[in-house]
């Protein structure tokens, strides 16, 4: 069986990127950092790895908590989400993706951090760190 690929890039263009299979973990983040970064619950998915096809020098990172191995990195150009690192794996921006079939999020994480606004699937289960 061939592994399905998806792509993704941001805004402008000068970043692209793939992810070959399917994810470990695909999910709805609730965290403050996620939000104030989208602007709304972000939908992450988790790989072991995240292939640069461009524009991998060109982005901004940031470490909310030094030493912590979760860096978030942005388009230097359009300041759009690329992917972010953790010491597990590397995220990818679900909502940005093309090709294959649709990722959907199986749970909630980080509810006890969600916002105000913040909608919740009840159906799916809800967990206060990656699960
Ligand atoms: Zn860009
Ligand atoms: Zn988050």
């Amino acid at each position: 069986m061939t592994e399905v690929t998806r792509t993704w890039s941001c805004m402008c263009g000068a970043f692209e990127a793939k992810v070959i299979g399917d994810p470990a973990l695909a999910c709805w983040c609730h965290c403050q950092s996620c939000r104030k970064q989208t602007g709304a619950a972000m939908q992450l998915g988790v790989w072991s790895d995240v292939e640069i096809v461009k524009g991998g020098d060109d982005l901004i990172g940031f470490e909310k908590t030094p030493g912590s191995g979760v860096i978030r990195n942005s388009c230097a150009k359009c300041g759009s989400f690329c992917y972010k690192i953790l010491p597990s794996g590397k995220v990818a921006p679900l909502g940005a993706l093309e090709g294959g079939p649709t990722v959907k999020p199986t749970c909630h994480i980080f509810v006890a951090d969600k916002g105000d606004q913040d909608v919740m699937f009840p159906e799916l289960p809800q967990h206060d760190a990656f699960p």
